[in-house]
């Protein structure tokens, strides 16, 4: 008895260490504010792409330890300064996040708490925070009240959410899935294709469905298409559109869609990842029309509301439908059942235990009010314009008017094959890296993508992206000129 005390006194004075007293946590706090104080100030003037190598030999687990100080070198040296700086406004490929400062207190104060944001029991606060903010998603799309939703690590989870539910709503079971049909546009995000193999799908059939100029789902070959599968005998049941691509930006017919697919009971899947937010703004609230026709919708703040990463979310109208694969009980959870009890995450996702990560939307919401993240997408708007007319006017070409802030350019070189020409010049951008871009193909065209969504992209950054890329133009035109010389 006196020896198992002695022992459990002796290990407490080993792991007391992580529970550092107040002068520690002052200290820690202050060192990492610094820091990100430091980080924050020079944003503006740091690249926003590096190619150098990590050097993983320091990061390492060993019995040794570090300081807080050595830690944070690390960090900012191998990990903050290499690859895309996702917190760099410069950021304009892919879909930029966001990374507003204020989300990351939120973060903390929810780490520090450590709430349990699974189960309504567990934290009801927390839970009921999450409800309210899946409640103004609902009001923002037109959903009605009795639809649910979950907020994610990302899209791509509150992809698969959705497409589970659609599945268990036309009871796609085995015998099913080989005469069972979903119509997506080739442009939709490969996250779909992947969800589908993830929920059992991979055997069914994908009807792809032809697009206009602008990317767009062209709404007479979907009906063409349904009306050929049921002839056949075939059972479709599901349509995806994008309320945004991630390649162009095309934001899809989706009042049309979703009239097609009443009439023919397919379930409506509406991915808004990107450009979801963009329904806040005076300008493109009207391209969103028929959105609340959707039987289910993904959106991510962690992309258009400017949160960091880590925040997707779903909704979706057939409370039942996502029950049928997410709700569970176990008889060590019977203390927390409760069926008058609002809805538990945990019910609408194949997550139990999460962290709150609604506090990170919540907290900005409130402290900041909607109209400061309003101004910020329309001002993404704005900087969209200005960019092509400005790329214009250093003689690129670009792709037709987007219809959010996703666009595409390139120079018509007359001296080698325009592809060549485009993939070096992408090169030449990449190594310079103070403004990041990626690439894309449009119809067999090697493109540069501008994708502008990141709250810290603004009229300086533009400015400072066409004199590096007027730079970086001349740089590969004499580069070719010089080998058509030898
Ligand atoms: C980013 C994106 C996704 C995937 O979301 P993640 O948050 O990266 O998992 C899905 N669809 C679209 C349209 C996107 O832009």
């Amino acid at each position: 008895m006196k020896d198992l005390k002695q022992h459990i006194l002796k290990l407490h004075q080993i792991s007391k260490a992580l529970e550092p007293v107040e002068s520690k946590r002052n200290e820690y706090v202050k060192q990492v504010n610094n820091y990100t104080n430091q980080f924050l100030n020079k944003i503006d003037h740091v690249d926003a792409f590096s190619s150098a190598q990590v050097n993983i030999q320091d990061f390492s687990i060993d019995s040794n330890k570090k300081s807080l100080r050595e830690i944070l070198k690390i960090y900012s040296d191998e990990v903050a300064s290499k690859g895309i700086n996702a917190a760099s406004g410069g950021h304009i490929g892919y879909i930029p996040g966001g990374g507003i400062y204020t989300s990351s207190l939120a973060d903390y104060l929810v780490d520090v708490t450590n709430e349990y944001a699974g189960i309504y029991y567990a934290s009801p606060g927390a839970v009921s925070i999450e409800n309210e903010l899946i409640n103004w998603m609902k009001s923002i799309f037109r959903f009605p009240k009795t639809a649910i939703g979950n907020l994610t690590s990302g899209g791509s989870i509150a992809n698969l959410i959705a497409l589970t539910a659609a599945r268990d709503k036309h009871k796609i079971k085995s015998d099913q899935i080989k005469n069972s049909v979903v119509y997506l546009s080739p442009q939709v995000h490969h996250c779909t294709q992947k969800a589908l193999r993830i929920i059992g799908l991979e055997d069914i059939k994908i009807r792809y469905v032809e697009l206009d100029s602008n990317s767009r789902i062209i709404s007479e070959d979907l009906s063409t298409k349904i009306k050929e599968d049921k002839v056949k005998g075939l059972n479709p049941f599901l349509v995806i559109a994008s309320a945004g691509t991630t390649d162009t930006g095309a934001i899809d017919p989706l009042q049309k869609i979703g009239e097609i697919a009443q009439k023919n009971n397919l379930w409506y899947h509406i991915d808004a990842a990107y450009g979801g937010f963009f329904i806040l703004t005076k300008q493109k609230k009207d391209s969103f029309r028929g959105i609340e026709l959707a039987d289910s919708l993904v959106i991510d703040p962690h992309k258009g509301l400017f949160i960091p990463y880590g925040l997707g979310a779903v909704l979706v109208k057939d409370k039942e439908a996502v029950y049928h694969s997410h709700h569970y009980t176990a008889s060590y959870m019977q203390d927390s059942i409760d069926e008058n009890a609002p809805v538990n995450p945990a019910d609408v996702s194949p997550e139990l235990t999460k962290h709150f990560r609604g506090m990170r939307m919540w907290l900005p919401l409130q402290l900041h009010g909607i109209e400061p993240f309003i101004a910020c997408l329309e001002e993404k708007l704005l900087l969209t314009t200005y960019f092509r007319e400005q790329l214009i006017k250093i003689g690129f070409k670009v792709g037709p008017q987007p219809d959010l802030s996703v666009s595409y350019f390139w120079f018509p070189s007359k001296i080698i094959d325009e592809n060549l020409f485009n993939q070096k010049l992408m090169q030449e951008i990449h190594n310079n890296g103070a403004v990041y871009f990626s690439s894309t193909k449009i119809n067999e065209k090697f493109v540069i993508r501008m994708a502008i969504l990141s709250f810290r992209t603004k009229l300086h950054t533009i400015d400072k992206a066409i004199a590096m890329i007027d730079r970086s133009r001349k740089i590969i035109e004499k580069y070719f000129n010089n080998e058509n010389k030898n």
